[in-house]
């Protein structure tokens, strides 16, 4: 996830956008006014609508020029905060698809008026769903690197958190393999993903990967910011819930609608409903987001009903949609 763009409160503080902005907001969103959060969220819809009809006008190359790139071997552009495209290629899929005929067709994909679906959205290129078959969900296997230096018994802890809070609502198994730590690297080959840590300086918190991706890009990786962030509800262990949400194939919850507003830290400052607080709900998408990013019922709900219910997690079937 992506701390860079921010909360429609600080609008005009933060823009252009500092790495500051987002944390200093976090402490004090509960004291604002609902009437002060309405009138801003007004203001950052028109200025989203603004920046990708900008995105559309410029053409593939000038957006290609703002999407930030890992700068390092094997790096990844990454779009809507921190999710991967691996290539130019993708990349371009990804404008023609999500940026200029979703702009054209729909204006964010709903209808004027209509708020953002409150579900867990699944990865499906093409209409179909990719997602961990019946063995493979079992056994999600992953190393942390020992690169973490101090913050290692940290990122371990918050890691086994994370996968704990998926585990229980649906039935999939995270597998920490620390015997492979020492020798961690994207292509450990034992483990379906590794756990690093990079300097992107801010650019996202962490990112991570879909269950389509490749190996060598199949990492979870935490920015050091992560790991130096403010007393606050914004935790390394949400973050990595959020993060391991998408390793489960969840797309981020303020559907096409939001992510199209998204797609670009610097340029872009999302709207969106004043009561999605699913986990894999952009927290700087939202303007009154918690930013504890812990699972909501429907959260566990859409889990179970994909990869089936965790031991002892009553789901009704019927809450289930067909996919
Ligand atoms: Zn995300």
């Amino acid at each position: 996830m992506s701390r860079t763009t921010n909360a429609a409160l600080s609008l005009s503080m933060c823009l252009p956008l500092a790495l500051s902005c987002s944390l200093a907001w976090v402490g004090t969103a509960a004291a604002q006014d609902a009437t002060s959060l309405r009138k801003a969220n007004r203001t950052t819809a028109s200025l989203a609508l603004a920046s990708r009809q900008n995105a559309v006008d410029l053409g593939f190359e000038a957006f290609k020029k703002k999407v930030f790139k890992e700068p390092f071997p094997g790096g990844v552009y990454i779009v809507n905060g921190d999710t991967p495209i691996l290539d130019e290629a993708e990349l371009r899929e990804f404008y023609t698809k999500e940026i200029v005929q979703e702009w054209k067709s729909t204006r964010f994909g709903l209808p004027a008026g209509a708020g953002p679906t409150i579900q867990l959205i699944v990865d499906a290129p093409g209409g179909k769903p990719n997602v961990w078959d019946n063995v493979a969900k079992k056994a999600i296997s992953y190393c942390v690197s020992k690169g973490f230096g101090a913050d290692y018994e940290r990122v371990k802890a918050s890691m086994a958190a994370a996968a704990q809070a998926w585990q229980e609502a649906s039935d999939v198994r995270f597998v920490h393999r620390p015997e492979l730590d020492a020798k961690c690297s994207a292509t450990t080959p034992e483990v379906v993903f590794d756990v690093r840590p990079v300097n992107v300086n801010g650019q996202y918190l962490a990112r991570a990967f879909f269950p389509r991706t490749p190996r060598p890009q199949r990492n979870v990786l935490i920015d050091a910011s992560a790991l130096k962030l403010e007393p606050g509800k914004l935790t390394l262990d949400g973050i990595l819930r959020h993060e391991l949400g998408h390793t489960l194939s969840y797309r981020h919850e303020h559907t096409r609608a939001e992510s199209g507003k998204c797609f670009e830290d610097k340029d872009w400052v999302p709207l969106t409903s004043y009561d999605a607080f699913s986990v894999m709900h952009y927290p700087q998408c939202n303007g009154l987001g918690d930013w504890s990013l812990t699972l909501t019922s429907l959260d566990k709900t859409g889990a179970a009903c994909l990869y089936g219910p965790a031991p002892g997690f009553v789901l009704d079937p019927a809450q289930c949609p067909k996919l």
